[in-house]
């Protein structure tokens, strides 16, 4: 994970800097309320980062419409990522809050073309939980999404 992290207030956090224009960047793609750039990072080539045009921290403060608007545009971007630097491999990556790996507070999506052996690691402790535990998981969800 990047280990850069933006303590900037909201509204001036470098991601909104970027967005208007205040800040240099190696854009891509923008619409009404995606902004697609070069991450400065580029874990590999075509490593791009998509964003909401308005500042929301995390995946709770976005709109569903901008849920979809990214969705749209990581699409999007993906394909030319694939067209343009032909990885055998793509992981999107998004991280919200500091126990999530987020380090810019500003919603973003990475799009990250992947190659064997390419140095990057998400470690995924299974705890195999017994049958009647996930169930119970399950049906907590399934509450919260009736009420939601
Ligand atoms: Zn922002």
């Amino acid at each position: 994970m990047p280990m850069f992290i933006d303590t900037s207030p909201p509204g001036q956090c470098i991601f909104c800097r970027l967005v208007a224009g205040e800040i240099p960047s190696a854009r891509v793609f923008e619409d009404e309320l995606t902004i697609a750039f070069m991450d400065i990072g580029q874990v590999n080539p075509g490593h791009v980062l998509v964003a909401t045009r308005r500042h929301a921290a995390t995946l709770f403060d976005i709109t569903p419409d901008e849920a979809a608007a990214v969705a749209r545009t990581v699409k999007r971007v993906a394909h030319a990522v694939r067209d343009t630097f032909d990885p055998p491999g793509l992981t999107l990556l998004q991280a919200n809050g500091r126990e999530g790996d987020q380090t810019v507070f500003h919603f973003h999506m990475h799009v990250v073309p992947r190659h064997s052996d390419d140095g990057i690691a998400l470690s995924w402790p299974r705890k195999d939980p017994p049958a009647d535990v996930l169930q119970g998981y399950a049906a907590q969800l399934r509450d919260a999404l009736a009420r939601s």
